[in-house]
Protein backbone atom coordinates (compact mmCIF):
# COMPACT_ATOMS: atom_id res chain seq x y z
CA UNK A 1 0.00 0.00 0.00
CA UNK A 2 1.54 3.35 -1.15
CA UNK A 3 0.79 5.92 2.03
CA UNK A 4 -0.63 9.46 -0.41
CA UNK A 5 -1.57 12.42 1.34
CA UNK A 6 -3.16 14.79 -1.76
CA UNK A 7 -4.24 18.86 -1.13
CA UNK A 8 -6.70 19.79 -3.06
CA UNK A 9 -5.66 23.33 -3.19
CA UNK A 10 -8.53 26.34 -2.69
CA UNK A 11 -7.55 27.61 -5.77
CA UNK A 12 -8.49 23.91 -7.34
CA UNK A 13 -11.97 23.50 -5.80
CA UNK A 14 -12.83 26.83 -5.62
CA UNK A 15 -13.39 30.04 -7.38
CA UNK A 16 -10.62 31.91 -5.05
CA UNK A 17 -9.84 34.53 -7.43
CA UNK A 18 -13.09 36.26 -6.91
CA UNK A 19 -13.17 40.14 -5.23
CA UNK A 20 -16.90 39.32 -3.26
CA UNK A 21 -18.29 36.45 -1.07
CA UNK A 22 -21.20 36.58 1.05
CA UNK A 23 -20.18 37.89 4.49
CA UNK A 24 -23.53 35.79 6.25
CA UNK A 25 -23.30 32.30 6.77
CA UNK A 26 -26.61 32.19 5.70
CA UNK A 27 -26.12 33.86 2.52
CA UNK A 28 -22.71 31.60 1.89
CA UNK A 29 -25.55 28.19 2.45
CA UNK A 30 -27.91 29.58 -0.18
CA UNK A 31 -25.03 30.88 -2.41
CA UNK A 32 -22.22 28.38 -2.09
CA UNK A 33 -22.65 26.19 -5.23
CA UNK A 34 -21.65 29.88 -6.92
CA UNK A 35 -17.85 29.69 -5.29
CA UNK A 36 -17.33 26.14 -5.38
CA UNK A 37 -15.88 24.50 -9.16
CA UNK A 38 -18.17 21.41 -8.71
CA UNK A 39 -16.90 20.15 -12.52
CA UNK A 40 -13.41 20.15 -11.29
CA UNK A 41 -14.71 18.39 -7.79
CA UNK A 42 -16.44 15.47 -10.07
CA UNK A 43 -13.68 15.02 -12.50
CA UNK A 44 -10.85 14.75 -9.65
CA UNK A 45 -12.98 12.69 -7.83
CA UNK A 46 -13.46 10.17 -11.06
CA UNK A 47 -9.49 10.51 -11.20
CA UNK A 48 -8.89 9.90 -7.44
CA UNK A 49 -10.97 6.63 -7.92
CA UNK A 50 -9.43 5.38 -11.28
CA UNK A 51 -6.27 5.70 -9.57
CA UNK A 52 -7.30 3.58 -6.42
CA UNK A 53 -8.66 1.08 -8.37
CA UNK A 54 -5.27 0.21 -10.44
CA UNK A 55 -3.10 0.52 -7.46
CA UNK A 56 -3.52 -0.37 -3.55
CA UNK A 57 -3.56 3.32 -2.08
CA UNK A 58 -4.11 4.15 1.34
CA UNK A 59 -5.45 8.22 1.16
CA UNK A 60 -5.99 11.16 3.45
CA UNK A 61 -7.28 13.72 1.06
CA UNK A 62 -7.14 17.27 2.63
CA UNK A 63 -9.02 20.74 0.82
CA UNK A 64 -7.91 24.21 1.18
CA UNK A 65 -10.83 26.41 1.76
CA UNK A 66 -10.46 29.12 -0.91
CA UNK A 67 -12.90 31.72 -0.28
CA UNK A 68 -14.86 30.13 2.44
CA UNK A 69 -12.26 30.40 4.95
CA UNK A 70 -9.55 33.44 3.85
CA UNK A 71 -12.47 35.62 2.82
CA UNK A 72 -13.93 35.38 5.73
CA UNK A 73 -10.76 35.83 8.10
CA UNK A 74 -9.77 38.33 6.01
CA UNK A 75 -13.08 40.24 7.03
CA UNK A 76 -12.63 39.38 10.88
CA UNK A 77 -15.93 37.10 10.70
CA UNK A 78 -16.59 35.07 13.65
CA UNK A 79 -14.87 32.19 14.34
CA UNK A 80 -17.61 29.84 14.58
CA UNK A 81 -19.13 31.52 10.99
CA UNK A 82 -15.35 30.48 9.33
CA UNK A 83 -16.10 26.90 10.96
CA UNK A 84 -19.25 26.47 9.47
CA UNK A 85 -18.50 27.52 6.42
CA UNK A 86 -15.35 25.62 5.59
CA UNK A 87 -17.14 22.74 6.89
CA UNK A 88 -19.97 23.33 4.28
CA UNK A 89 -17.36 23.19 1.26
CA UNK A 90 -16.01 20.38 2.74
CA UNK A 91 -19.79 18.46 3.38
CA UNK A 92 -19.53 19.39 -0.73
CA UNK A 93 -16.48 18.00 -1.63
CA UNK A 94 -17.08 14.65 0.62
CA UNK A 95 -20.93 14.15 -0.54
CA UNK A 96 -19.18 14.66 -4.74
CA UNK A 97 -16.69 12.13 -3.86
CA UNK A 98 -18.99 9.63 -1.83
CA UNK A 99 -21.35 9.71 -4.65
CA UNK A 100 -18.16 8.88 -6.92
CA UNK A 101 -17.77 5.62 -4.30
CA UNK A 102 -14.98 6.74 -2.85
CA UNK A 103 -15.11 6.10 0.86
CA UNK A 104 -14.57 9.54 2.23
CA UNK A 105 -14.91 10.11 6.25
CA UNK A 106 -14.29 13.74 7.35
CA UNK A 107 -12.53 15.27 10.83
CA UNK A 108 -12.93 19.08 11.22
CA UNK A 109 -9.59 19.86 13.11
CA UNK A 110 -11.72 22.32 15.09
CA UNK A 111 -13.49 19.74 16.73
CA UNK A 112 -10.11 17.82 17.10
CA UNK A 113 -7.10 19.62 17.05
CA UNK A 114 -5.45 22.24 19.50
CA UNK A 115 -2.93 24.76 18.69
CA UNK A 116 -0.77 24.38 22.59
CA UNK A 117 2.39 26.42 23.23
CA UNK A 118 3.67 27.61 19.37
CA UNK A 119 2.67 24.47 17.92
CA UNK A 120 -0.22 21.91 16.57
CA UNK A 121 -1.29 19.23 18.11
CA UNK A 122 -3.21 17.10 15.49
CA UNK A 123 -2.85 13.70 17.91
CA UNK A 124 -6.47 13.41 18.75
CA UNK A 125 -7.07 14.17 14.34
CA UNK A 126 -4.86 11.31 13.89
CA UNK A 127 -5.63 8.63 16.76
CA UNK A 128 -9.88 8.95 14.35
CA UNK A 129 -8.00 9.22 10.83
CA UNK A 130 -5.91 6.08 11.59
CA UNK A 131 -8.35 3.96 12.39
CA UNK A 132 -10.15 4.74 9.49
CA UNK A 133 -7.59 4.17 6.91
CA UNK A 134 -6.84 0.98 8.78
CA UNK A 135 -10.64 0.00 7.97
CA UNK A 136 -9.50 1.36 4.12
CA UNK A 137 -11.91 4.60 4.33
CA UNK A 138 -10.25 7.54 2.72
CA UNK A 139 -9.53 10.74 5.66
CA UNK A 140 -10.73 14.07 4.61
CA UNK A 141 -9.85 17.01 6.31
CA UNK A 142 -8.90 20.91 5.58
CA UNK A 143 -8.23 24.06 6.79
CA UNK A 144 -10.31 25.56 9.51
CA UNK A 145 -9.99 27.75 12.25
CA UNK A 146 -9.18 26.43 15.91
CA UNK A 147 -10.55 27.02 19.27
CA UNK A 148 -8.85 29.89 20.73
CA UNK A 149 -9.16 31.41 17.17
CA UNK A 150 -5.35 29.62 15.59
CA UNK A 151 -5.54 29.29 11.46
CA UNK A 152 -4.73 25.75 10.64
CA UNK A 153 -3.92 25.75 6.56
CA UNK A 154 -4.78 22.20 4.59
CA UNK A 155 -0.70 22.55 3.83
CA UNK A 156 -0.28 22.56 7.66
CA UNK A 157 -1.86 19.69 7.64
CA UNK A 158 -0.16 17.55 5.04
CA UNK A 159 3.18 18.21 6.55
CA UNK A 160 1.66 17.33 10.33
CA UNK A 161 -0.63 14.20 8.93
CA UNK A 162 2.76 13.14 6.28
CA UNK A 163 4.62 13.04 10.08
CA UNK A 164 2.66 11.05 11.67
CA UNK A 165 1.74 8.44 9.48
CA UNK A 166 5.31 8.63 7.75
CA UNK A 167 3.63 9.11 4.35
CA UNK A 168 5.71 8.15 1.11
CA UNK A 169 4.09 10.95 -1.06
CA UNK A 170 2.73 14.55 -0.62
CA UNK A 171 1.00 15.57 -3.35
CA UNK A 172 -0.10 19.34 -3.72
CA UNK A 173 -2.43 20.30 -6.70
CA UNK A 174 -3.15 23.82 -7.18
CA UNK A 175 -3.53 26.12 -10.09
CA UNK A 176 -0.35 26.53 -12.13
CA UNK A 177 2.50 24.10 -13.44
CA UNK A 178 3.99 23.73 -10.45
CA UNK A 179 6.59 26.26 -8.71
CA UNK A 180 8.05 29.16 -11.25
CA UNK A 181 10.62 31.75 -11.17
CA UNK A 182 7.90 34.43 -10.19
CA UNK A 183 4.28 33.66 -10.44
CA UNK A 184 3.18 32.96 -13.96
CA UNK A 185 -0.12 34.29 -13.79
CA UNK A 186 1.33 37.65 -13.86
CA UNK A 187 4.80 37.32 -15.15
CA UNK A 188 4.61 35.76 -18.47
CA UNK A 189 8.83 35.25 -18.30
CA UNK A 190 8.19 33.39 -15.79
CA UNK A 191 10.34 29.87 -15.88
CA UNK A 192 9.39 26.76 -14.67
CA UNK A 193 11.15 24.85 -11.65
CA UNK A 194 11.26 21.24 -12.42
CA UNK A 195 13.09 20.37 -8.98
CA UNK A 196 13.08 22.91 -6.10
CA UNK A 197 15.61 22.05 -3.16
CA UNK A 198 19.01 22.47 -1.71
CA UNK A 199 20.73 21.23 -4.57
CA UNK A 200 18.76 23.30 -7.19
CA UNK A 201 17.97 26.24 -4.94
CA UNK A 202 17.13 28.56 -7.62
CA UNK A 203 15.85 31.87 -6.70
CA UNK A 204 12.19 32.08 -6.74
CA UNK A 205 9.81 35.23 -6.00
CA UNK A 206 6.83 34.84 -4.71
CA UNK A 207 3.36 36.76 -4.97
CA UNK A 208 0.22 36.45 -2.90
CA UNK A 209 -3.10 36.95 -3.26
CA UNK A 210 -4.45 39.87 -1.44
CA UNK A 211 -7.37 37.24 0.27
CA UNK A 212 -5.07 34.64 0.75
CA UNK A 213 -4.45 34.19 4.83
CA UNK A 214 -2.07 31.22 4.92
CA UNK A 215 1.35 32.52 3.35
CA UNK A 216 0.52 31.41 0.06
CA UNK A 217 2.89 29.29 -2.83
CA UNK A 218 5.76 30.76 -0.74
CA UNK A 219 4.52 29.06 2.61
CA UNK A 220 3.77 25.60 0.78
CA UNK A 221 7.31 25.74 -0.60
CA UNK A 222 8.79 26.23 3.07
CA UNK A 223 6.54 23.75 4.46
CA UNK A 224 6.81 20.48 1.92
CA UNK A 225 10.81 21.75 1.98
CA UNK A 226 10.73 20.85 5.72
CA UNK A 227 8.67 17.26 4.73
CA UNK A 228 11.30 16.50 2.16
CA UNK A 229 13.57 16.31 4.97
CA UNK A 230 11.94 14.14 6.21
CA UNK A 231 12.01 11.38 3.48
CA UNK A 232 8.60 12.01 2.44
CA UNK A 233 8.15 12.49 -1.81
CA UNK A 234 6.51 16.35 -2.29
CA UNK A 235 5.04 17.39 -5.90
CA UNK A 236 3.02 20.52 -6.51
CA UNK A 237 0.88 19.63 -9.57
CA UNK A 238 -1.57 21.87 -11.81
CA UNK A 239 -4.86 20.01 -10.26
CA UNK A 240 -6.69 21.50 -13.76
CA UNK A 241 -4.82 19.31 -16.06
CA UNK A 242 -7.15 16.37 -16.86
CA UNK A 243 -5.01 13.68 -16.04
CA UNK A 244 -2.51 15.12 -13.82
CA UNK A 245 -4.24 13.78 -10.30
CA UNK A 246 -4.47 10.39 -11.88
CA UNK A 247 -0.87 10.47 -13.15
CA UNK A 248 0.86 11.55 -9.93
CA UNK A 249 -1.40 9.21 -7.66
CA UNK A 250 0.01 6.41 -9.50
CA UNK A 251 3.58 7.20 -9.29
CA UNK A 252 4.33 9.94 -12.02
CA UNK A 253 7.15 12.20 -10.94
CA UNK A 254 7.31 14.07 -14.23
CA UNK A 255 4.37 16.27 -13.32
CA UNK A 256 5.04 19.62 -11.65
CA UNK A 257 8.14 20.14 -9.60
CA UNK A 258 9.61 18.30 -7.34
CA UNK A 259 10.20 19.56 -3.75
CA UNK A 260 13.68 18.30 -2.08
CA UNK A 261 15.04 18.88 1.09
P1 LIG B 1 -3.88 26.71 -3.21
O1 LIG B 1 -5.04 27.61 -2.88
O2 LIG B 1 -4.17 25.84 -4.40
O3 LIG B 1 -3.30 25.99 -2.07
P2 LIG B 1 -2.09 28.99 -3.34
O4 LIG B 1 -3.01 30.11 -3.70
O5 LIG B 1 -1.60 28.90 -1.94
O6 LIG B 1 -2.73 27.61 -3.81
O7 LIG B 1 -0.83 29.00 -4.30
C1 LIG B 1 -0.99 28.89 -5.69
C2 LIG B 1 -0.83 30.24 -6.32
O8 LIG B 1 0.48 30.74 -6.05
C3 LIG B 1 -0.92 30.22 -7.84
O9 LIG B 1 -2.25 30.46 -8.24
C4 LIG B 1 0.05 31.31 -8.28
O10 LIG B 1 -0.63 32.41 -8.85
C5 LIG B 1 0.72 31.76 -6.98
N1 LIG B 1 2.18 31.96 -7.06
C6 LIG B 1 2.85 33.02 -6.53
N2 LIG B 1 4.15 32.94 -6.74
C7 LIG B 1 4.37 31.80 -7.46
C8 LIG B 1 5.53 31.17 -8.00
N3 LIG B 1 6.77 31.68 -7.85
N4 LIG B 1 5.37 30.00 -8.68
C9 LIG B 1 4.12 29.45 -8.83
N5 LIG B 1 2.99 30.01 -8.35
C10 LIG B 1 3.09 31.16 -7.66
Amino acid sequence: MTKIVLKLGGSLITKKDIKKFPLEIEEIKQRADEYIRLNEIKRIGKEVKEAMNEKPIQLVLINGAGPFGHFLVKRNRPDDDVRASVKLLNEKLVSELRKIGIDAVPIPPSESCEFVGDQFDISYLWEVGKVLLEEGKTLSTYGDVLQGGKVISGDDLIVLIAEHWQADTIITATDVDGVFTRDPKIYKDAKFIRVLGSENDVKVEYTIDSIDVTGGMESKVKKLRHAATNGVNCQIINGLKEGNIKAALLGDESIGTLITS
